[in-house]
């Protein structure tokens, strides 16, 4: 058990666990023999799952982080997402999305939005922690890790307040 500002966490998922899920994803998506594809890595969360993932693959690929933040727009439209931190030209790509977790999927639909605009020629979706009863999604997502419980997870690259993101296991809040 870990505590973190008063709160107990107990862990649900191990390390070795991890592992192997990661070498399963890694050999679907290398399996598939995408052409060229670019690996768009969701910071923070995704960081560790990322670099364990890449690891693993077996063919050239590139690899960028990015951010997607919100702002409030000029227009009245409110709020606006925008990606942060790609360097490279993803026009006509082969996009593989690495997200540490699919919640409600508001993320990843907005990250959608985007990348459709700007107009690459495939999206696939990786998680390694999906919530199915949160999801109210249409994406379908390719490539899962695991599926949990709609709780509070921290661990892996996940944090409570900044604190937990270097733990190797992940582990649930408790009740
Ligand atoms: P969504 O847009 O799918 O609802 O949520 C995605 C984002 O919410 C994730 O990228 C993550 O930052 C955060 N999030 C959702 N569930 C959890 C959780 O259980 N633990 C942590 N640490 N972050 C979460």
């Amino acid at each position: 058990m870990i505590k973190i500002n008063n709160k107990i966490f107990e862990k649900i998922i191990s390390d070795v666990e991890i592992e192997n899920s990661i070498s399963r994803i890694a050999n679907e998506i290398s399996s598939l023999k995408v052409e060229n594809p670019i690996f768009l890595c969701v910071l923070n969360g995704s960081f560790i799952f990322a670099s364990d993932l890449v690891r693993k693959i077996n063919q050239n690929i590139e690899v960028s982080f990015v951010k997607i933040s919100s702002y409030i727009g000029t227009k009245s439209t409110g709020a606006v997402k925008e990606l942060i931190g790609l360097k490279n030209d993803i026009k006509k790509r082969n996009i593989i999305i690495v997200e540490d977790i699919v919640d409600t999927g508001t993320t990843l639909s907005e990250l959608f939005k985007i990348l459709k605009k700007l107009e690459v020629k495939s999206i696939r979706t990786a998680t390694l922690l999906y919530k199915p009863d949160s999801y109210h999604g249409k994406i379908p997502i390719d490539f899962i890790g695991f599926s949990i419980p709609s709780r509070f997870v921290i661990g892996y690259g996940l944090d409570y307040d900044e604190i937990g993101r270097n733990l190797p296991h992940i582990y649930k809040l408790k009740h």
